[in-house]
């Protein structure tokens, strides 16, 4: 029997950016098993682990920012030695070597280190005008990039954006002189409307799964503000309880691992929202394959086999 596989390719309502969907039965992929990592990390010496801070990881320029560490809920941030942009943060979320998605969610590590991370945001955006571009990141895991098992979470800052992060402003910036609207309102209500990949709304912050995913299992939040340096602890807290909700799902989905970032607009314009997105990150079986490929490597496509209307009706389940 001849097979005709069946492909979807969708445009992003901002972006233009495509994304593939390959319609075919998904199998599960069973859940990681981190011994055998957490034994090599342990082995190699870990510089985030709190007997090892002090001597691996550096300071910050006392002059600049007023202290050279910061300890705030449990959580240490250090200058990033890999200097990606002109300030690079990384927030370490817990003294625990090793922590699973129920603990992370259990301790609200993440939350902890956001907001740590905007303290710090704050003090360079009044030091330095020139920086204009900031976001707050995580790759948690070996499958999602990170190189170091102790769950971390990063902060950039600079004079110029990521390609994604440019696109997305400037597009947010047309579609205001255009329509005289912000894309992200009209979207959050289209969504609504349509009902399809909608989750839910917590207090200040809206949840869906994007139309155009950027992996499988890609879930979208949209805060009210423009700048993340305008959040307040509300926005926070409301932001954390869905967050909990999308980690649950996916360890409930026995994913292991995700990347997520979060965008700021440009201080003092009004065009943009605060938004989010983390993607599932998985190892492949049988070979421990990495789940990116030439296709987001090489030709800014996105394929996924997860569609994201079953994706929203899933976590909708549990939300
Ligand atoms: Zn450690």
């Amino acid at each position: 029997m001849p097979y005709e596989g069946k492909i979807e390719i969708r445009w992003d309502p901002l972006t233009g950016l495509t994304s593939r969907i390959v319609h075919v039965p998904i199998k599960k992929i069973s859940r990681f098993n981190y011994d055998n990592a957490i034994k090599v990390s342990l082995d190699a010496k870990c510089p985030f682990c709190p007997k090892n801070i002090g001597s691996m990881t550096s300071k910050f320029d006392k002059d600049f920012y007023g202290y050279d560490r910061v300890e705030k809920d449990e959580v240490t941030i250090i200058p990033n030695l890999l200097t990606f942009d002109k300030y690079c943060l990384i927030a370490i979320i817990s003294k625990e070597h090793f922590v699973d998605m129920k603990t992370l969610v259990k301790n609200n590590y993440i939350f902890k280190g956001i907001k740590a991370l905007l303290d710090v945001l704050k003090i360079i955006k009044a030091r330095d005008e020139e920086v204009k571009y900031f976001s707050i990141n995580c790759n948690y895991m070996p499958m999602s990039g990170s190189s170091i098992l102790h769950p971390h979470i990063q902060a950039i800052a600079g004079e110029y954006p990521t390609n994604y992060h440019r696109i997305t402003l400037k597009k947010s910036k047309d579609f205001f002189t255009l329509h005289k609207r912000v894309f992200w309102e009209t979207l959050i209500e289209e969504e609504a409307k349509i009902g399809e990949r909608f989750i839910s709304t917590i207090g200040t912050t809206y949840w869906y799964i994007p139309f155009a995913p950027k992996g499988n299992i890609d879930i979208g939040c949209i805060f009210e503000k423009n700048s993340i340096l305008e959040l307040e602890e509300n926005d926070l807290l409301d932001f954390n309880k869905g967050l909990n909700k999308a980690l649950i799902f996916l360890d409930n989905e026995d994913v292991s691992g995700f990347n997520l970032s979060i965008f700021s607009g440009i201080y003092g314009e009004n065009y943009f929202r605060v938004n989010m997105r983390m993607v599932a990150r998985r190892f492949l079986p049988p070979l421990n394959a990495a789940d990116s490929n030439y296709f987001d490597k090489i030709h800014m496509e996105n394929a996924c086999l997860f569609l994201p209307e079953d994706v929203s009706n899933n976590i909708r389940a549990l939300w």
